[in-house]
């Protein structure tokens, strides 16, 4: 069993643009010696936006609330949407609205400049809002890729039935990456493991992740016991590293990935107590990529003189084309 290695949470959250109300649960520019960028090596940053409800904006047409024009490269911002619909606009001409439950995927690669705004229909309406944001380093080979955009809706996103002897006590959404024989509907640089879980019974399953991924779980809604550890909504549960996990030294075979597993246990209620929401959960897992990050902003480059470069074409009005 992958062990957890410390529970974090207690961030206070802060606005993006007016749109977005979100912690950012972890940051590579944060130099934690216990939680810092070679633990969540290829993730880079994820943002929270716990649910927050809107009023309606009777100016959603000429000022959602939203984030304007700001550019990136070097990576990917994957957006979740789990309350409330998000408009994205791209300067390489990716467009989507992204309705609950689905997913926008832009890689930014050699440099876009983008924008993300509530959309319209939400704008007008109002209401319960939660979104997720993280954003996803390149390696080297691909920093500089043509800038790409998936829109994935919840439709486009295989299910797999998470069970207890047989039981169904939930089920994942395989965003990215590979559930036994199942794999996710987005295409990654790297590897990359991204499932939206969510139990609604009482009872326990396992999820396998490789034992090379650096590895960790969003709590978003309910409580639950991870590894039978209680944990709570709001939480970011972080993992042992693979080098602190224990590697068989003298299996010499390297051909089959060695599998951690992570055990989630919806506990069962006493009859006194009143039936507690849907847990839901985001796994993260991924191969590092182990390479120099040189970041500031939304330039996320390998070294200082590539970060300086960006610098100098985004002044120079080169971004974007
Ligand atoms: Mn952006």
């Amino acid at each position: 069993m992958r062990s957890i290695k410390h529970i974090h949470g207690d961030k206070e959250p802060h606005w993006v643009g007016d749109g977005f109300y979100v912690k950012t649960l972890f940051n590579h520019l944060d130099d934690d010696p216990d939680f810092n960028h070679r633990h969540t090596d290829p993730f880079l940053l994820l943002d929270y936006g716990q649910p927050t409800n809107f009023a309606p904006n009777p100016n959603y047409k000429t000022q959602p609330h939203g984030v304007g024009q700001h550019p990136h490269k070097g990576f990917e911002t994957v957006t979740i949407a789990y309350a409330g619909e998000i408009s994205h606009a791209d300067s390489a001409g990716g467009y989507g609205v992204i309705q609950e439950g689905g997913v926008q995927w832009m890689t930014a690669g050699r440099g876009i400049m983008h924008e993300e705004f509530h959309s319209p229909a939400f704008g007008q309406r109002g209401g319960p809002f939660s979104m997720v944001q993280l954003w996803v380093n390149l390696p080297s080979a691909h920093k500089l890729t043509e800038p790409k955009y998936q829109t994935l809706t919840r439709a486009d996103l295989p299910i797999v039935n998470l069970t207890d002897n047989g039981n169904e006590i939930g089920k994942a959404a395989i965003i990215a990456g590979e559930w036994q024989d199942t794999t996710g509907a987005a295409s990654t640089f790297t590897p990359i493991n991204m499932w939206d879980i969510a139990l609604h019974s009482a009872g326990s399953t396992t999820l396998q992740v490789p034992n090379s991924h650096n590895v960790m779980i969003l709590v978003q809604e309910g409580t639950l016991l991870i590894n039978d550890t209680p944990v709570s909504a709001g939480s970011l549960i972080q993992f042992a590293t693979p080098t602190d996990t224990d590697i068989n030294a003298a299996n010499e075979q390297p051909a089959t990935p060695v599998s951690d597993s992570i055990k989630l246990t919806y506990p069962k209620l006493s009859d006194d107590e009143q039936a507690p929401s849907t847990v839901k959960l985001l796994l993260l897992s991924g191969e590092p990529i182990g390479e120099p990050v040189a970041g500031y902003g939304p330039f996320v480059m390998n070294t200082q003189a590539e970060l300086k470069q960006t610098f100098r074409d985004y002044q120079m009005g080169n971004f974007g084309k």
